[in-house]
């Protein structure tokens, strides 16, 4: 018989709710995916990279000239200089980037700081490579850092911290005060830190993304992962990459080359050629806020309570209003007899935490948010 090296991890919400969604065939808006394609023209230099002849192997760490792209657009937005040939690492997607991370520098028996609520992938990466996670609950309903919480739960066995702003799920952005906190900690414990930036570009109202990579300490032990597949509409792809200083990416790239070697080489050089023109990201914070208005005007006169999300594409709802079961229970009603899909936050709770709020995406059509708010404005 095996043993179970996850005992305790079940299949992954978003596949749950996917599936339940296309079963009763309910708007979803659970999983974070966008409902539209692509840029056309992205979706050309693919085809044109193939026909190119663009279809072996990539070099390991990447195509350079992705690399370069990608040193030149961190370098313009947070004023850090990483070397693409030894700091940028091109994967398949934040999800490989996240994980092979966490093989690197986790070592048996030690601590790892993890915010909850936590995206599903961070715990178990960290169970698999030995390590134990120290979890710190961010505070509902506002989803606030308690650093004193944080410092009080660090130890001599304590090596590292995971860290992800614009925060999914619950569309929180952490401001310079707690990077500053975050890197004083990490400079007096000798901690190392991964962090997840995969929501960069969706940033709502006066705020800013706040990069590890601005903050020097920080940025010298981190791991920053990012995502192709919010950047570019396009999650199906699994494409991202991880920046670190040398003597990290070194041990990155040691298990990166056993993980998957190397990623999707045409999808690289049409990448490469799409972001010269950094309008293509730029305008995407511009471009989800007001996916995120349409959501929040048309469930304004619905009996959620609603605090506006200040990134990522993820609006919480909270149902006290509407309802006292388990949100588990609530979203499998709401697929099953309503017909809108959405995530329990519980999920995000290695303990199951249930402050009664659900996530709904709105990476949708302006159509598909109006038709599912007029269905839950009925609740
Ligand atoms: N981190 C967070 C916070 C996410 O929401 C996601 C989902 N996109 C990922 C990592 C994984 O990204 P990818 O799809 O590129 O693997
Ligand atoms: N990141 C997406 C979300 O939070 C889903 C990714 C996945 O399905 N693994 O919904």
């Amino acid at each position: 018989m095996v043993k179970s090296k996850l005992p305790n991890t079940g299949t992954s919400i978003f596949t749950v709710m996917s599936a339940m969604a296309n079963e009763h065939g309910a708007i979803n808006l659970a999983q974070g995916f966008p409902d539209f394609s692509p840029s056309t023209r992205l979706m050309r230099l693919v085809e044109e990279a193939m026909v190119a002849g663009h279809n072996q192997y990539a070099p390991m760490p990447g195509v350079k000239q992705l690399r370069e792209r990608l040193a030149d657009k961190i370098k313009s937005l947070y004023g850090a200089w990483y070397d693409p040939d030894s700091e940028i690492t091109i994967t398949a997607g934040a999800t490989q980037g996240l994980y092979t991370a966490f093989a690197a520098l986790v070592q048996p028996g030690d601590e790892i700081i993890v915010i909850e609520p936590a995206y599903d992938s961070y715990i178990p990466g960290i169970i698999l490579n030995g390590g134990k996670p120290v979890k710190v609950k961010l505070r509902a309903p506002k989803f606030t850092v308690d650093w004193d919480e944080i410092e009080s739960k660090i130890n001599n066995k304590t090596s590292g911290f995971i860290f992800n702003t614009p925060h999914n799920p619950t569309g929180a952005v952490w401001r310079p005060a707690d990077l500053l906190k975050l890197q004083e900690l990490a400079e007096r414990h000798d901690l190392w830190v991964v962090s997840d930036e995969v929501y960069e570009h969706l940033v709502f109202d006066s705020q800013v993304h706040e990069s590890v990579a601005k903050y020097p300490e920080l940025k010298n032990r981190s791991i920053a992962c990012f995502s192709f597949g919010k950047v570019f509409h396009s999650t199906g792809w699994k494409m991202g990459y991880c920046v670190a200083p040398p003597h990290l990416t070194k041990e990155f790239r040691k298990v990166h080359q056993f993980l998957v070697f190397s990623v999707n080489t045409p999808i690289q050089y049409a990448l490469a050629e799409f972001l010269e023109d950094p309008e293509e990201y730029l305008m995407l914070n511009d471009f989800f806020q007001k996916k995120r208005d349409v959501m929040l005007e048309a469930l304004a006169s619905s009996r959620f309570s609603i605090s506006p999300a200040e990134g990522t594409y993820f609006q919480l709802l909270q149902y006290d209003n509407i309802s006292d079961v388990g949100d588990f229970e609530f979203c499998e009603r709401l697929t099953k007899d309503y017909g809108v899909a959405a995530i329990p936050i519980s999920a995000f709770y290695e303990d199951g935490q249930d402050d009664h709020f659900i996530r709904l995406c709105f990476a949708k059509s302006t159509s598909m948010i109006e038709e599912a708010a007029d269905i839950l404005r009925t609740l």
